[in-house]
Parts: C-alpha cells; sequence; structure tokens
C-alpha cells in the first residue's frame, strides 16, 4: 500500500525515503533514485534523494517524535514538522530567495519536502573554517526585516494577524527555548554542562542576583510579546551559504514572539566567530554584526514608512522609539545566548571545537563576561557603535 495512503506516521528508512518521492511523482517510475540520510538525527531525519542519471535531487525533513538528548529520548510534538513548513512557506512569500522552496508537505508522516541545498555549507562550518560570506550579513538583516515586517501588526490587519498568532502556537519547542536559553544557565540545573574549570565562572552567574532579575525580564518579553513570526533557532548552523547565496533552514522553532530574539540569536553566533578570530578577520566579523543590524534596520525602516497599515506608523518619532526597543532587547538576546551556548546544554562547535585547553578555556571566559555585560546593559548600549564596543572590550 502507497505510504502515504496510510495516513499515519511511520519513520522513513532510505527505502520508503525513495518509495515515497516516487510515489509522489517527483521521479520517473523507473528512475534510479539513491537515499541518504544527512541529518545528525538528533530531532529529524533528513534524507537526501538522487536521481543519478536525471541529475535531479531533493531533501525531506522528517521530524522524530522524541529528540535525543544526553542519551536519553525525550517525547517531542511532530507538530513541529508542520510549524516547520508553514514558516519556510510563510516567510518565503517575503523572501522567496532566501529560503528553500518547499515542494510537499504530510503531516502524517512528519515530513517537508524541499529544495535540496546540498551546493552550499552550513555557515557555521564554513566560519569555523576560515571562510567569509560577503552577503552573509546584508541577506540575514533582509531576511530578518522582511519576514518580521510583514508578519507584524505594523503590517497585517488585526484579525490575520491573531490569526498567525495561534496558528504558530508552539508551545513545546517555545519550551526548550524558554528552560535552554534563558532559565536554566542561571540556576545550578543539572542540564547545564560545561567544564569544571569553569565552575566559579558559573557560580558568578548563579550568584548574581541583579543579572538574574535582567534575565528573568528578557525572558519574560520571550514569553509575552507576540511581535512577529520568528524564525526562532537563527544560529549560523541554520543557515547555508556561499559567496553568492545566503539560505534559512529550520525554522521548527518558529512561534511569534519579540522581534529583537531573532537578531540577537544570530548576532551571538557571529560573536563566537569574533572571539575566536584576530586582526583583520577579527574586524571582518565585527563589520558583518554591524551590517546586520544596519540592514535590518534600514529595511524595516523603509518597509514600516511605505506598507505600515497602524495610523500611528505615520506618527514622527515612533519607529525610531519602536526600533531602539527592538535594538535594547537584541543586545540582552545576544547576552542570553553567549551564556547558553557556553554552559548550557547545547554548544556550539566554534567554543568546543577550540583544541588548545587554555584558549578554549579563555574564550568561554570572554562569552560569559561578555554575556552578562550585555544583559545588565541592556539599556545602557543605546546605538549599534556602542555595541560593537562592548563586544570588543570584552574580546
Ligand atoms: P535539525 O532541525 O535536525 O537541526 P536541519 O533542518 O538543521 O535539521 O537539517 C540538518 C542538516 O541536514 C543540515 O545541517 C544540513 O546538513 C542538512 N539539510 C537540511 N536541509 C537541507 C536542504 N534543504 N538541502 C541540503 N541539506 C539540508
Ligand atoms: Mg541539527
Ligand atoms: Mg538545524
Ligand atoms: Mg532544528
Amino acid at each position: 500500500m502507497a505510504i502515504l495512503e496510510k495516513k499515519i506516521y511511520v519513520g522513513l528508512t532510505e527505502e520508503t525515503a525513495i518509495q515515497l518521492v516516487k510515489e509522489l511523482a517527483f521521479f520517473p517510475i523507473h528512475a534510479e533514485l539513491t537515499a541518504k540520510e544527512i541529518g545528525d538525527g538528533n530531532l529529524n531525519y533528513v534524507f537526501r534523494i538522487t536521481d543519478q542519471e536525471g541529475g535531479k535531487s531533493l531533501i525531506i525533513k522528517q521530524a522524530l517524535p522524541y529528540a535525543k538528548v544526553v542519551g536519553e529520548s525525550w517525547p517531542l510534538t511532530l507538530k513541529r514538522s508542520k510549524i516547520e513548513a508553514d514558516a519556510l512557506i510563510k516567510h518565503g512569500e517575503f523572501v522567496p530567495l532566501l529560503v528553500p522552496k518547499v515542494y510537499e508537505t504530510d503531516e502524517d508522516l512528519a515530513i517537508t519536502i524541499m529544495e535540496d541545498l546540498s551546493h552550499l555549507k552550513i555557515a557555521r562550518t564554513g566560519l569555523i573554517e576560515g571562510e567569509n560570506y560577503p552577503k552573509l550579513a546584508r541577506d540575514i538583516g533582509e531576511y530578518i526585516a522582511k519576514t518580521l515586517f510583514y508578519t507584524s501588526d505594523f503590517a497585517l490587519h488585526p484579525f490575520e494577524k491573531k490569526r498567525l498568532v495561534a496558528a504558530f502556537s508552539n508551545p513545546e519547542l517555545c519550551k526548550i527555548t524558554e528552560d535552554l536559553v534563558f532559565t536554566d544557565p542561571f540556576f545550578d540545573i543539572d542540564t547545564n554542562d560545561f567544564e569544571p574549570e569553569l565552575q566559579s565562572d558559573v557560580e558568578a552567574i548563579w550568584g548574581n542576583t541583579a543579572l538574574q532579575i535582567e534575565a528573568a525580564k528578557i525572558k519574560y518579553s520571550f514569553l509575552t510579546e507576540a511581535e512577529a513570526l520568528l524564525h526562532g533557532d537563527l544560529h549560523t548552523g541554520s543557515i547555508f551559504a556561499s559567496e553568492e547565496e545566503t539560505k534559512v533552514i529550520d525554522p521548527e522553532f518558529a512561534f511569534y514572539g519579540p522581534i529583537g530574539f531573532d537578531l540577537g540569536l544570530f548576532i551571538a553566533n557571529l560573536v563566537f566567530q569574533s572571539i575566536v578570530r584576530d586582526g583583520e578577520q577579527k574586524e571582518y566579523i565585527l563589520n558583518q554584526i554591524e551590517e546586520t543590524w544596519q540592514v535590518f534596520y534600514s529595511v524595516f525602516s523603509e518597509l514600516w514608512e511605505k506598507e505600515g497599515v497602524d495610523p500611528f506608523t505615520k506618527v514622527s518619532g515612533y519607529k525610531e522609539s519602536f526600533l531602539q526597543k527592538i535594538f535594547n532587547d537584541a543586545v540582552a538576546f545576544t547576552g542570553c545566548e553567549l551564556i547558553r551556548r557556553t554552559i548550557g546544554l547545547s554548544h556550539v562547535k566554534d567554543l568546543d571545537g577550540i583544541e588548545d585547553k587554555e584558549i578554549r578555556l579563555a574564550a568561554k571566559r570572554k562569552t560569559l563576561e561578555l554575556g552578562t555585560s550585555l544583559i545588565l546593559r541592556k539599556s545602557d548600549i543605546q546605538e549599534i557603535k556602542g555595541f560593537i564596543s562592548a563586544i570588543k572590550e570584552h574580546t
């Protein structure tokens, strides 16, 4: 019986993945197809299907009903597959060139069939190898500005906005962020994961009440501020890049949240590179951070002025005031991401991949210091030059 007709979830194998794309007539019935699972297998399967003769290929991403974390399995909703596909499609309306094309989705199987981007490299991998992507900051600044402006109350009828807020309710994946980014790193909780040499640095965070109060406030904004349809997991591992192209993948954490979150996550992941690089290469990354904000600011501003639907968007000074709020949020979200990737459950290779132990520990102490400072100085850092200076001061 055809896989799709069963209308039930079954984990795909390389064989059934091939059967499925043939049933869906993506390839001629007698095509010689090969399939390979290329995901990292913690949360999802990613199959790449290739037609050796025709040269055509595609990707099937399938959600697993559990997450494998520290050897344990946690049940995790399959609904995130539909959220991811719907977010790719919704964001694709505004930035068609910056996301993969979605060919087909199926809620029962929890799959998205999409464009194969294997000619590109995951930005984190390339950056760690010392590559530079001259379009990355510009494209991501534009991606964030357009996807978030067009899904906000500044562009939508309030009925459509509320419909989308409901459609993208994503409580289980939000809970992962709420715990792993905004809560656990600030307390002595056993999901945390850090090198023993950092014990006293980590205890300084756990004992810093002023920091905890500011972390609580920024967590609360994540919990309550339904500003726009966020990507929700916009680190450099969710971005494919080359010198010519940028494509954002993996929006399974999409939900209505504060605009500064996508900015902060992306910027923090560039900060890791600014810490591991020296001299001109460090400057290059700092310039990319600045450019991300500048492009975001100018694209968002222009959309606001030309397409803002709320009468208040015409009131002089409101735009600047709103963008200031986004900026200050982004500063604090950057700080949270820096800390959680250093001492929380999920690390980044930019830091953990540093082989020399002393250099690695020194880099991690910098991210903790900078992260702490950014969270505490959220309202005090007023513009991008000050943000860049704060990064330089601690790195
Ligand atoms: P997860 O949610 O499990 O992190 P991702 O969507 O990030 O899944 O995909 C995991 C990996 O699979 C990516 O790092 C990339 O190597 C590969 N991959 C995902 N989507 C595509 C695609 N459209 N084209 C090519 N490779 C892809
Ligand atoms: Mg992964
Ligand atoms: Mg991913
Ligand atoms: Mg993911």
